[in-house]
């Protein structure tokens, strides 16, 4: 099954505003198990939108469209579905009645304009707007490949609701009638991070094969390496049962690398750690520019943190200690001031962060410690409460390499706390 997804608006074309709606409109698709092949955005011409309409037509088995349903001279779309679908323009009197009793609850009078809104391509079914005057458009097509169109108003929040209301029903209705009924597909995708998505490949071998059931899905983003298995069948119990051993499969060889499934990231599953632990933790970070801190701030775990700009001109304060600039930062000092100030369970601690072109840098320089507050030594013998020091190449593309640099220390962490 194929869909399209159709932007519209000069606004779009002309890089003034960035079409969200059709990522957005993808992730709902998706959740339903439609992989749609195709997004195309297209300005405010009528027959640019025709012609689109026309190619999608034959390509896509389900059009969603957004955009172009507004009540000024630009909003071309009631007309360009209705010239592709071959049938005219009518009014539909209940969305007339809607659109003025939106303008009666404002206080406002209805301009004349605005009664455009209420036509619809002759056969269609408009889609209720709660709050907003442009109806969408559900026509439902012959003739051609595609078979059914749902065109939805541009404004994101409206499209969003009128998706939420109806759309995400229409649509998931249409999926099982053309798949006859009894179908059902469900995704996993389980993250890894500190592998390479060649070197994830050659590990696996075949496990992306396009032929491959259940098919596998891979995509790297700013060093994660996610892994989507999708499985279709009868039941959402066969779809899980379906894709096991795959899964299986994945997690005996990335093992270690591996660190969550779905919503998880890096944050977050030091955060669940930590509180399956019961578990407290601070930051100290040395020319990151908090960059750490920034990560973990909507954990509650984290009882402080210290950060400073850079190892340049501004050495690291924390209880009142300025640490030396260009130097590693004193850990033992640092272990001390954090117990005595914060006394968390853990203490984790970014000495002077690499500056400058990433590749070049000296190691030895600068470390990442993981440090047990609670160890019984750590009084006497700090160095043994130190359970992890490491010291990461600074390697990457300058625009990602802080991101990966930070992921690399909250990695560390994970593995330290497992
Ligand atoms: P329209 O329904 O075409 O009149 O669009 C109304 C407003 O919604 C536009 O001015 C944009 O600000 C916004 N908008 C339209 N299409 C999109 C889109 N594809 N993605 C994000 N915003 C959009
Ligand atoms: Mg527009």
């Amino acid at each position: 099954m194929q869909a399209e997804i159709i932007s519209n608006g000069d606004e779009l074309v002309s890089g003034k505003i960035l079409d969200t709606n059709s990522q957005w409109i993808s992730l709902e698709l998706d959740e339903l198990g439609v992989e749609p092949l195709y997004h195309t955005t297209v300005g405010d011409d009528l027959a640019a939108m025709t012609g689109v309409l026309d190619i999608a037509m034959r390509r896509a088995d389900i059009i969603i469209w957004t955009g172009g349903l507004g009540p000024t001279a630009d909003d071309l779309t009631r007309q360009a579905v209705a010239d592709a679908a071959g049938v005219p323009l009518e009014k539909d009197g209940q969305s007339l009645r809607l659109i003025e009793e939106i303008f009666q609850r404002r206080g406002r009078e209805m301009p004349k304009s605005n009664e455009i809104q209420a036509f619809q391509p002759k056969g269609a079914k408009p889609i209720l707007n709660p709050h907003g005057t442009a109806p969408g458009i559900d026509i439902i097509l012959t003739g051609k490949r595609c078979k059914r169109l749902l065109a939805y108003p541009g404004v994101p929040a409206e499209m969003k609701e009128m998706w939420q209301l109806s759309g995400r029903q229409s649509v998931s209705d249409f999926v099982k009638k053309y798949r006859n009924n009894n179908h059902c597909i469900r995704f996993r995708s389980i993250h890894s991070f500190g592998l390479g998505e060649s070197q994830v490949e050659a590990m696996l071998p075949g496990i992306i094969d396009r032929k491959r059931i259940p098919k596998v899905g891979i995509t790297a983003s700013q060093g994660t390496i996610t892994l989507r298995i999708a499985a279709e069948a009868e039941t959402q119990d066969e779809c899980l049962a379906k894709m096991q051993p795959t899964a299986d499969w994945i997690y005996k060889t990335l093992e270690k690398y591996i660190y969550g499934e779905s919503g998880d990231t890096l944050p977050s599953v030091v955060l669940q750690k930590l509180q399956q632990e019961k578990k407290t933790l601070a930051v100290a970070e040395a020319g990151t520019r908090g960059l750490l801190s920034e990560c973990l701030a909507n954990v509650p775990v984290l009882k402080g943190n210290a950060a400073s700009r850079d190892t340049e001109n501004s050495a690291v304060f924390l209880g009142g200690i300025t640490f030396p600039p260009r130097q590693p930062v004193a850990l033992e000092e640092m272990v001390k001031i954090a117990r005595r100030i914060f006394d968390p369970d853990y203490f984790l601690v970014i000495g002077p962060y690499p500056q400058g072109e990433p590749d070049r840098f000296q190691s030895g320089e600068t470390f990442v410690a993981v440090i047990d507050n609670r160890s019984a030594d750590v009084q006497t013998h700090w160095q043994k409460s130190v359970l992890n020091i490491q010291n990461y190449p600074f390697t990457g593309h300058p625009g990602i390499i802080d991101d990966l640099y930070i992921k690399r220390v909250l990695d560390n962490f994970r593995k330290v706390l497992r």
